[in-house]
């Protein structure tokens, strides 16, 4: 089982609530066991259940060893045990859930009854009984994913892009907008061939997800929170308007910057924000333009890389003082590869006492043994971060390139909050070993990062202590902002979007036009240019051919800030929440792990309570966070019209 970071192309596999929902290649087997007829009872359904539990415990860790010597050292015959594990795994996962539709009309205990949810939940991608159709399903994702995964822009003849090397474009504030539009095209042309896919991959799913007793896919995906898809729409929706008063603040003032930088010609003083200008293909995270909106140039910008990278040279320096006789260059790259191993370790440690000052274990000595902290020199390995449970007793593992910088520490707290999340569970019967909700694993580790203040950072010696005025903590909140506000949005709307495709209330015909309504309603930008329905700019996220649901990253972002508001009165903390560092506190440590423990077992509600004391989201912490930066916003944007039209159609 394994969780990843949100990428912008890079495969994802998530843990769904307990199970490993790694349909990485999309592979469905060819045949299907017909539904058991015969009635069956609550003590049948008990059963059932109990053989899954022995069941996971004796083929996850295989399938994880498989994927794990598949990601940490790729050759043809990895990838052949992997994906061989993997098409085992699915096959198994879907007779399972082919086998427990028995129990559909069963009156089940309520721990029962979950369990078997949970199973069918496990895939984002419910294939019909009928052969010719799963078959046609398995396909039509494989495609979708390869178009993905091999999308080129070519500009010219012989020079053809990447996805990578088309974001660098995009991505760069200070091209022109003209070669960032021609780019943000280059890779939404890609996407056009998949349109097709997408309407029959709708219905296939729709035809999986009704044998199953979903009215369609969407309420299938909406159907693991505990609440009605209904209820769940009206949840999101309600966070949502919490917390937009932020991003409509920071909109209008991103919007007055681009317009002073380009004229009204490319950004309107007022209207939507040309989706092509803001750093990012999706224009779901903003912090690479930031030197356009640094509030105070220059000002209190803590350099966290400088020292993490003055102290693995220290190591370098050190293995070099200690070599015995002259030297090679072959001997002289191996330590520069202790240095780093070295390096990675010691900040593996930084995040690990972090979590253990809450009083939560050390790493098991397996960790340090089995994790890949840095990238070998001898083999190709899958760089991007993700954190494994191999056999849901204890041995856990990351996989990471790490390098000695400030975005890498905070990715290994995030990593870990992962590790500490399955750690806590592990006593839990193997179907419930998952977060409480999909939002939940992935905000863990990222409540951490919010302690991570300057304060924090001096006081663990990485940085000097320094003093913090307004001015710093602007262009701080400013940072974070842009990554964490202009993100909630998006996160909201990708779902909104599949939702009323898989309910049929978006048709076909107006696949293209409806996205771009979403797209201007929330996150008020526009496309650079004209679109029409010969487009298909959702299948540009890799979320969409990948079939990956999103709402989870939007639930996991105003989650963290819940939590860490709760942590921090946990603790008995006053000050400013956006100051709040929990390190060393027990008490808020306690709470965390009483929550964690509790997985997949119980509804979200009462598990969120053990940590808030509350039975509901709530995006009020976020906002009270980003106070010091909402003034400054409301004072900047005194005298601008703030707000756009969402042309209704
Ligand atoms: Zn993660």
């Amino acid at each position: 089982m394994l969780v990843t970071r949100i990428g912008s192309g890079a495969l994802l596999l998530m843990a769904a609530l307990g199970l490993a929902a790694c349909g990485g290649g999309g592979e469905q087997p060819q045949s299907a066991r017909k539904p058991v007829q015969t009635a069956a009872s609550a003590a049948d359904a008990d059963a059932f259940v109990a053989g899954i539990n022995d069941d996971y415990r004796e083929k996850l860790p295989y399938f994880s060893a498989a994927q794990w010597a598949q990601a940490t050292y790729i050759t043809d015959d990895t990838q052949l045990l992997a994906s061989r594990a993997n098409e085992e795994w699915l096959e198994y996962l879907s007779r399972k859930v082919q086998e427990s539709k028995q129990f559909n009309e069963v009156d089940a205990s309520d721990d029962t009854e979950r369990a078997i949810l949970l199973l069918k939940l496990s895939t984002a991608n419910p294939a019909p009984s009928d052969p010719a159709k799963r078959a046609e399903l398995a396909k039509i994702l494989s495609k979708m994913e390869a178009n993905y995964g091999s999308g080129k822009w070519c500009k010219a003849e012989g020079e053809c892009l990447s996805l990578p090397e088309i974001e660098k474009i995009v991505n760069d504030p200070t091209a022109t907008p003209e070669a960032r539009a021609e780019a943000w095209l280059g890779w939404h042309e890609t996407a056009k061939p998949i349109r097709e896919d997408y309407v029959r991959f709708a219905e296939l799913g729709n035809e999986g997800a009704k044998e199953l007793g979903f009215a369609n896919l969407g309420e299938m995906w909406r159907a693991g929170y505990d609440m009605s898809p209904a209820e769940f729409d009206a949840e999101v929706e309600r966070l949502w308007q919490q917390v937009s008063p932020l991003y409509d603040a920071l909109h209008c003032h991103v919007r007055g910057k681009l317009n002073a930088e380009y004229g009204d010609e490319v950004v309107p003083k007022d209207g939507l924000i040309p989706a092509h200008l803001l750093g990012n293909m999706w224009a779901q995270q903003w912090s690479n333009i930031y030197p356009l909106v640094e509030p105070y140039p220059g000002v209190g910008s803590l350099d966290v890389t400088a020292a993490l990278k003055a102290r693995r040279d220290g190591e370098y320096k050190r293995l070099l003082s200690e070599f015995k006789g002259k030297p090679t260059p072959l001997d002289l790259a191996e330590l520069e590869h202790q240095a780093d191993a070295a390096m990675a370790v010691q900040m593996t440690k930084i995040a690990e006492d972090f979590y253990t000052s809450l009083g939560m274990p050390a790493l098991p000595e397996s960790f340090y043994d089995k994790s890949l902290l840095v990238k070998p020199r001898d083999r190709d390995v899958v760089c991007h971060a993700s954190a494994w449970d191999m056999n849901m007793q204890g041995d856990v593992r990351i996989k990471q390139c790490i390098e000695p910088d400030e975005e890498q520490l905070s990715t290994i707290h995030h990593e870990l909050g992962h590790i500490y999340y399955y750690l806590m569970y592990n006593g839990l019967p193997p179907v419930f070993q998952g977060a409480a909700h999909d939002g939940f694993h992935e905000a863990i580790g990222d409540v951490v990062t919010l302690s991570l203040t300057p304060e924090h950072l001096a006081k663990i010696g990485l940085v000097p202590q320094q003093e913090i005025d307004n001015k710093a903590v602007i262009n701080s909140q400013m940072k974070w902002a842009l990554d964490k506000i202009t993100f909630l949005p998006w996160g909201k709307l990708v779902d909104q979007w599949r939702w009323k495709v898989f309910a049929g209330d978006l048709k076909p015909a107006d696949y293209n036009a409806g996205w771009w309504d979403l797209r201007a309603q929330y996150q008020g930008v526009s496309p650079p240019v004209a679109r029409s329905e010969a487009d298909f700019d959702p299948g540009a996220k890799y979320h969409i051919p990948g079939n990956t649901p999103y709402t989870r990253y939007f639930l996991s972002f105003v989650l963290q800030f819940q939590m860490q508001k709760a942590l921090c009165d946990a603790a008995g903390y006053e000050g400013p929440l956006h100051a709040c560092d929990i390190y060393g506190n027990e008490e808020a440590g306690k709470r965390f792990m009483d929550m964690l423990a509790q997985g997949a077992s119980r509804p979200w509600q009462e598990t969120l309570e053990k940590l808030t004391g509350t039975r509901e989201m709530d995006g009020s912490a976020l906002i009270e966070y980003f106070e010091p930066l909402l003034a400054y916003l409301e004072e900047q944007n005194e005298g601008l019209s703030c707000g756009w039209e969402a042309a209704k159609r």
